[in-house]
């Protein structure tokens, strides 16, 4: 059978007073998902996260989804923004996550978005082809405020620390090696150079001049965090014997769908946001089967909503993927999968360690009737482990 994985992000959720107690998918309208459920099994998963993570992320969650353990595999957010925007990663480069941010006069960070600035690239080309003490750094914008930054190299190491703890206020942290190692102290010391000397030509730049006089806040320093290295890492082919395919409008998804080897399937209108054209996905999916035996599917929309706060936006918004599902069904020869990376807890706006809901249906059936966490809680797959729930489905897709 061929297997279609669709991850609906931040899915599960806790109860919610104002919808009499139950959980945003609870009080959703949801008959065609419900008809799968009648129709397959279902069960709870448990999000994979690392302790110092302290609530699950999409990265490693959706390693421990697709079966790679996050221990072994994991290196860093950087990696995957540095190749879900379609920068090349060389053997020993680091990349990491950037943030265009502001600085005042006392160097102290007043806003880690820059006034949410739109448009980088004039930046990002001030900044590239620098080279210090023969490391190459490589910077590449992405959505918004956001870019992604290389370092390349000899002996440079993802051993570091960032200099953005998410707080305003103060100034950025000096980026500190992480270990005892000439490579971890080489690489934090040019990094330390290169921000100075960004910041430099950040703040002589025409664009920030010009957004200033605009009383715009200028796009004066780089923040930067999750430094992550290229590890050898089997290919989905190789491991599962399945070409597989990801239709993910983020970068973080697309990043982790092409370090396994994944194709990335383009498709119009999906934005990895909650105006997504959910209808040309589906068909987008459709249409890959033919040369696909894998589509992973990911919806972000859910998870947007909960960390608003959201939940009856999260509600509808699951009731508008109910409603295109239903084109979906019609596939044949076919398991479909849906379940979550992990919760967002609308209440407390973050992610969660709330069991997540997961269906699968083209093999087996149970007595659930209902697609929601609690109803899940009875199904015949039990509770599974997130890093073991990729074998669960390759065995009922072998029957
Ligand atoms: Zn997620």
């Amino acid at each position: 059978m061929k297997i279609l994985f669709i991850i609906i992000d931040g899915l599960g959720d806790k109860p919610i007073p104002q919808l009499k107690n139950k959980t945003p998918l609870e009080a959703a309208f949801t008959p065609n998902l419900d008809s799968l459920v009648k129709r397959g099994i279902c069960g709870l998963i448990e999000p994979f996260f690392f302790p110092w993570q302290k609530n699950p992320r999409s990265d490693t969650a959706h390693l421990a989804l697709f079966g790679y353990n996050p221990r072994v595999y994991y290196s860093g957010r950087g990696l995957y923004e540095a190749v879900g925007v379609g920068m090349k990663m060389q053997k020993g480069d680091v990349a990491l996550r950037t943030n265009f941010g502001t600085v005042n006069k006392n160097q102290k960070i007043i806003d880690r978005r820059a006034g949410r600035i739109s448009d980088t690239k004039p930046l990002v080309r001030a900044l590239s082809g620098i080279t210090i003490n023969g490391v190459k750094f490589l910077i590449s914008d992405s959505l918004g405020h956001r870019a992604v930054l290389i370092l390349r190299g000899k002996n440079i190491s993802e051993k570091i620390g960032g200099g953005d703890i998410k707080k305003i206020g103060i100034k950025p942290q000096k980026i500190i090696s992480l270990e005892r190692s000439k490579e971890a102290e080489f690489t934090a010391k040019v990094l330390n150079q290169f921000l100075e000397k960004a910041h430099q030509i950040l703040v002589r730049h025409p664009l920030n001049k010009k957004r200033k006089k605009q009383k715009l806040l200028p796009a004066n320093y780089l923040l930067v965090r999750g430094p992550g290295k290229l590890k050898k890492t089997p290919n989905f082919y190789q491991k599962y014997k399945l070409r597989a395919a990801c239709i993910a409008a983020g970068h973080v998804y697309k990043g982790v769908a092409k370090v396994l080897g994944m194709d990335l399937v383009k498709v119009k209108g999906a934005t990895g946001n909650i105006d997504t054209n959910l209808k040309s996905k589906f068909s987008a999916v459709k249409r890959n089967f033919k040369k696909h035996d894998f589509i992973f599917c990911h919806i972000k929309a859910t998870d947007i909503l909960s960390e608003d706060g959201n939940f009856l936006g999260k509600k509808k918004f699951i009731e508008k993927i109910d409603k295109h599902i239903k084109s979906l069904i019609e596939l044949r020869n076919t398991l479909i999968v849906v379940t979550a990376d992990h919760s967002t807890c609308s209440q407390l706006k973050r992610h969660c360690e709330t069991a997540i809901p997961v269906l699968i249906y083209g093999n087996g059936q149970d007595s659930v009737e209902k697609f929601s966490e609690r109803a899940c809680r009875r199904g015949k797959l039990g509770k599974v482990k997130q890093i073991h729930l990729m074998s669960k489905i390759l065995k009922l897709a072998k029957k």
